[in-house]
C-alpha cells in the first residue's frame, strides 16, 4: 500500500487504464453472464451499502430478498419455497448439498452407516463446483454418463445408487450444452430410494420457463428437494446474485447457526457479510421486467440462436445436440484450433466442450443479429483453412 495517499484524478486514471484492459461483453460468447440491466445498475448503487449479513439492519433489502425468493419460487412451481440470494451457483449447490448431508447425518445418526462416506449421484456434464463439493463436504461425488443426446443415463444413474447414496443431481440447463437432465424420472428414482434431489438450473431456470415448449424440471416435479437459479445469468442482474430455493423449510433449517452478536438469531448463508445491492438489483429486474419482459428477451436469444445454427449448417457445419436453449456446440473439428483462430481473427472469445470436444457458444442478450452475422463471416473464413 502507498504510504501517502493519491488524488482521486489520479486514482482515476488508473482505473481508466485497468477498465480499458478488460474485455467488453460484445465479442464474448463463452460467457452466461452479460451486461447488468439499467434498473439492475441502479438499485445496486442505491443499496450499495445493505449488508444482508446482518438483515435486522436492513429490513428494506430484507424484504426485497424475501419477495425475490417468493418471486422465483412461483416461477418454478412451488410458491412457498424457502431460500435465500447466494453469491452464485456453485454457492447454492454447495448448500443444498450440505443440507442433504446434515439431514442424513441425523437420519444416520445411531445406525450402521453412521461414519461411512456419503455420496451423490451427479451426470457426467454436472457443474466442476461439484468438485469443490466433494472436497468441502467429504463426500463422494458419482458421475453417471450421458446418453446419445447428452442427457444423464437413468440406468446409469441408479446402479450407481447404493445404501450410502443421500441424493441426486439433474441439471437444466448443462453448462456446456444447454441440454435438461430428465427431472421427471429422476424424481421418480428420488423417491423410490427415499433421498433427496438437486436440481441445477444456476442457468437455465431463467431461460426454461420462458421458453415456448414445456419441460417438467422443477418444483412441479414431486421429488425435487431444492433448486439453484442464477439471477446473475439470464436475468442479468448484477454479480453476484445466485438464488437457492428448498422445498421445505425442516431442510433449509439444516444449514442453520446461530449468530450471536448480530441483530438476527440464526442465519443459513455460506458466507456471513452478503451484497444486499445484488439482492436489490435482482428484485428491481423482476419487477421491471415481469414475466412478459423476461419472455421477451429468452425469445429474442433463441431467435438469434436458431440464426447461429442455420447460418453455421449453411456452412456445413453441424450442432452436437439440437440446441434446447441459447447454447450451442458446433462440430468444427479440431475444436481448439478454431477456437483459437476465431480469436485471432476477430477477437471472438469462444470455448471448448470437454466431451464431445465441440466450439461452445453462448448467446447472451448482448449477443445480436449483426454480433452473429459478423462471428459467421470468421467462421467461413476459418473454416476454409481449418474444417
Ligand atoms: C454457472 C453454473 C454454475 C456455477 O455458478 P456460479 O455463479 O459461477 O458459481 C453451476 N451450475 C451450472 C449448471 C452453471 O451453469
Amino acid at each position: 500500500m502507498n504510504e501517502k495517499g493519491m488524488k482521486e484524478e489520479e486514482v482515476l486514471v488508473i482505473l481508466n487504464e485497468k477498465k480499458r484492459k478488460d474485455r467488453r461483453y460484445d465479442r464474448i460468447l463463452s460467457s452466461m453472464c452479460t451486461y447488468p440491466h439499467d434498473i439492475a445498475l441502479k438499485a445496486h448503487m442505491m443499496f450499495i451499502e445493505a449488508n444482508l449479513g446482518d438483515s435486522g439492519l436492513f429490513p428494506g433489502t430484507s424484504e426485497m430478498e424475501e419477495e425475490v425468493v417468493r418471486m422465483t419460487g412461483a416461477l418454478l412451481g412451488e410458491e412457498n419455497a424457502c431460500g435465500y440470494i447466494s453469491t452464485g451457483g456453485t454457492e447454492s449447490n454447495i448448500q443444498a448439498v450440505r443440507a442433504f448431508r446434515n439431514f442424513k447425518m441425523r437420519e444416520w445418526r445411531g445406525t450402521p452407516r453412521e461414519g461411512e462416506r456419503m455420496n451423490i449421484v451427479v451426470p457426467e456434464s454436472a457443474h466442476f463446483s461439484f468438485e469443490k463439493i466433494a472436497d468441502m463436504l467429504c463426500i463422494d461425488v458419482r458421475k453417471a454418463q450421458l446418453d446419445d443426446e447428452l442427457r444423464v443415463d437413468l440406468s446409469d444413474v441408479e446402479a450407481l445408487i447404493d445404501d450410502k447414496t443421500i441424493g441426486l443431481v439433474g441439471i437444466a440447463g448443462t453448462t456446456e450444452f444447454g441440454q435438461i437432465d430428465p427431472i421427471k424420472e429422476m424424481g421418480d428414482i428420488a423417491i423410490r430410494n427415499e433421498i433427496f434431489l438437486h436440481v441445477d438450473a444456476a442457468f437455465g431456470g431463467f431461460v426454461i420457463p420462458f421458453l415456448d415448449k414445456k419441460y417438467e424440471f422443477d418444483f412441479s416435479v414431486e421429488g425435487v428437494s431444492t433448486i439453484s437459479v442464477d439471477p446473475h445469468k439470464m436475468l442479468a442482474s448484477t454479480i453476484p446474485a445466485g438464488c437457492v430455493l428448498f422445498r421445505e423449510n425442516e431442510l433449509m433449517e439444516m444449514l442453520s447457526v446461530e449468530t450471536p452478536y448480530l441483530t438476527t438469531k440464526t442465519q443459513f448463508s455460506l458466507t456471513g457479510t452478503r451484497s444486499g445491492a445484488a439482492a436489490a438489483a435482482t428484485y428491481a429486474v423482476m419487477k421491471f421486467l415481469g414475466v412478459e419482459g423476461m419472455r421477451r428477451i429468452v425469445r429474442k436469444c433463441m431467435d438469434i440462436t436458431k440464426m447461429l445454427v442455420y447460418g453455421a449448417r449453411s456452412l456445413g457445419v453441424h450442432t452436437v445436440i439440437e440446441p434446447v436453449m441459447n447454447v450451442v456446440a458446433l462440430d468444427v473439428g479440431d475444436a481448439e484450433r478454431v477456437s483459437s483462430a476465431l480469436r485471432e481473427r476477430g477477437g471472438w472469445i469462444t470455448s471448448v466442450t470437454r466431451k464431445p470436444k465441440a466450439l461452445r457458444l453462448v448467446i447472451m442478450p448482448h449477443v445480436k443479429e449483426e454480433t452473429v452475422s459478423d462471428f459467421l463471416a470468421d467462421l467461413k473464413c476459418v473454416c476454409e483453412e481449418q474444417c
